[in-house]
């Protein structure tokens, strides 16, 4: 039998459960289709969730291990316990997955399990896990079908020994040796957890520097910081070949400007080189739904795809593949569905990187503004004098704030220090209210706080900081 809805949602991660519950919200009949056990996508199961929790507990460990001892805190006897751990990390994504769950019920949300495709303009049908098939019908569609990892020719990964970052949220054991192809984000967060565990790693990356399109004077601190951490970086490097042998991975790569030959043999590898929209069985190419040039679903700028009552939101369209720009499309496209005016600012979306110490960025960098012909000034102020990163010894970094040269409107911060992770909120806020760099530092923060680095740095662009 045939039930009707007013909205589904094919796709249960941050960009589909969200939406789905505005619209119920907003007082719509809604049902969202998830494939996988449980609610929450990639975020909650294999992404952003059990990579910060193994980063928190990485963090710890290390700490205790290398710095508490010289700081009064002396411990003797720690041992690693990796499976639990790792049961820690399950019970987290457990708890917040039921938590979705939870809110589908409290808001009356349908949840259906299984795997959804269009079948026609205002039918979705779903495959549940027994093969037995069943048809909805819908006035609109929403897709929030996310991303999956993605690889390079000559690598297969067969998530034992040359893995994704799912394979790499879960090893058994440390590896001794831990080759990660990718210098993003992903591959630097899981490359630090298991630095701080224990393995020897190494990133290749083809580019000359790391996180591509990041403020290039971050980028080039950041290096040098996880350099002294002690992981190793082979930059300008192509690998062309990762095979296992002998239950090692075996990886070959070469130099871009040498051209010179290097084979390395680890224990493991984790190839992190970027992720590709799921399109998988979703019918798209008979519903007639177009892609974009990359491979994503193409959308206005309504989230509206080729065909009228049928809309994508999340990493399955153009935009940075991150939980939180998935969340406010979904908040965003519901509220187009019910008339309203949605609009997602993209030039406000903060991006961060969960490492010891953290990186985040909002706006524009040097770069792009220099592209644009857009004149600016620039305000920095490192940890170093901030006196509460002081206090707890933790002064690697600074805070960039870039303001335009006229109009002193705040076009970008870029931050490397502890818990900017958190900080950036503050600056993306000031920009979502078109702020100057004068408003921050006549904003009163709070002493002794890390929050005075801003304060600072945009002291810094009138060139007038007071510790510094
Ligand atoms: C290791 C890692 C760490 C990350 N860390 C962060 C972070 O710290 N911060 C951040 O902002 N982002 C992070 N991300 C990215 C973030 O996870 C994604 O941007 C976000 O999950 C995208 O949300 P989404 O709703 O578009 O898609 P997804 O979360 O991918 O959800 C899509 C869901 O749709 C389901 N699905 C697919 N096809 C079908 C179908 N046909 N029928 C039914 N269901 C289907 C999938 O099973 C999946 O559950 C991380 C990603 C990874 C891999």
């Amino acid at each position: 039998m045939e039930k009707n809805f007013d909205v589904i949602i094919i796709g249960g991660g941050p960009g589909g459960y969200v939406c789905s519950i505005r619209l119920a919200q907003l007082g719509f009949q809604v049902a969202c289709v998830e494939s996988r056990k449980t609610l929450g996508g990639t975020c909650l199961n294999v992404g952003c969730i059990p990579s910060k929790s193994l980063l928190n507990l990485s963090e710890n460990y290390f700490k205790v291990k290398n710095e508490f001892n010289n700081l009064g805190i002396e411990s003797s006897e720690l041992k690693l316990n990796l499976t639990k751990m790792m049961n820690n990390k399950n019970k987290s994504v457990l708890t917040l997955t039921k938590g979705v769950e939870y809110l589908f019920k409290k808001n009356k949300v349908t949840y259906l399990k299984g795997q959804g495709s269009i079948t026609a303009k205002n039918t979705v049908t779903v495959i549940d896990d027994l093969k037995k098939k069943s048809n909805y019908k819908a006035k609109n569609v929403v897709i929030s079908t996310g991303s999956l990892p993605t690889t390079i020719p000559g690598v297969k990964i067969d998530e034992k020994i040359i893995v994704s970052s799912t394979g790499a949220l879960s090893f058994d054991k440390v590896p001794k040796e831990l080759i990660i192809i990718g210098g993003g984000y992903i591959g630097l967060e899981m490359g630090s957890v298991w630095k701080r565990l224990g393995s020897n790693v190494t990133v290749i990356e083809y580019l000359d520097h790391i996180i591509p399109g990041m403020d290039k004077e971050i980028s080039n601190e950041f290096l040098k910081i996880l350099k002294k951490q002690g992981i190793n970086f082979k930059l300008n490097s192509k690998v062309t070949t990762a095979n296992v042998v002998k239950n090692k991975a075996v990886v070959d790569f070469t130099n871009n400007e040498s051209a010179k030959r290097q084979r390395f043999e680890a224990d493991k590898v984790l190839v992190a080189v970027g992720r590709k929209a799921n399109l998988e069985s979703l019918n798209l190419s008979k519903m007639n739904i177009k892609l974009d040039t990359k491979g994503k679903i193409k959308v206005d700028e309504n989230f509206k795809t080729s065909v009228e009552n049928i809309y994508a939101i999340g990493d399955v369209i153009r935009g940075p593949m991150l939980a939180h720009k998935a969340e406010d499309e979904g908040v965003v496209v519901a509220e187009i569905i019910a008339g309203q005016s949605g609009h997602v600012n993209y030039n406000t979306i903060p991006s961060v990187i969960y490492t010891s110490p953290e990186v985040a960025a909002v706006g524009k960098t040097e770069d792009e503004l220099k592209k644009e012909n857009i004149k600016y000034k620039v305000g920095k102020f490192p940890f170093m004098a901030n006196s509460r990163a002081k206090v707890n010894n933790e002064t690697d970094g600074f805070v960039k704030i870039i303001a335009d040269e006229k109009t002193d409107k705040v076009l970008g911060a870029h931050m490397i220090g502890p818990h900017v992770g958190t900080m950036i909120s503050e600056v993306v806020i000031a920009m979502e209210f078109g702020a100057s760099s004068e408003d921050i530092a006549r904003t009163c923060h709070a002493h002794p706080t890390h929050t005075e680095a801003v304060k600072e740095a945009a002291l810094a662009v009138d060139k007038r900081p007071i510790h510094y």
